[in-house]
């Protein structure tokens, strides 16, 4: 379940749902027995607090989970800091 940010270098609690960024993503599962040859996934939930959702977004990758990764290119060059 969530407690925090799931930006590991972020220690901010999770809260309130209206705060910060919530993220649904489909993480692979590993599959327990030699007969099942499908990839397994399920869908599970990371959240981001208010700070890290301005200027950051979640990926994920295997064998590590979800990290936090700059949001470089997700908005236009509209503006300045905000
Ligand atoms: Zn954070």
């Amino acid at each position: 379940m969530l407690s925090k940010c799931a930006n590991a270098s972020c220690s901010n609690p999770f809260l309130y749902l209206h705060d910060g960024k919530l993220f649904r993503m489909d993480v692979p599962v590993e599959h327990s027995s030699p007969a099942e040859k499908k990839a397994a996934r399920r869908i599970e939930f990371f959240w981001l607090c208010n700070d890290c959702a301005a200027s950051m977004t979640l990926s994920y990758k295997v064998g590590v989970g979800a990290v936090a990764v700059p949001a470089n290119r997700a908005r236009g060059a509209a503006g300045t800091a905000g």
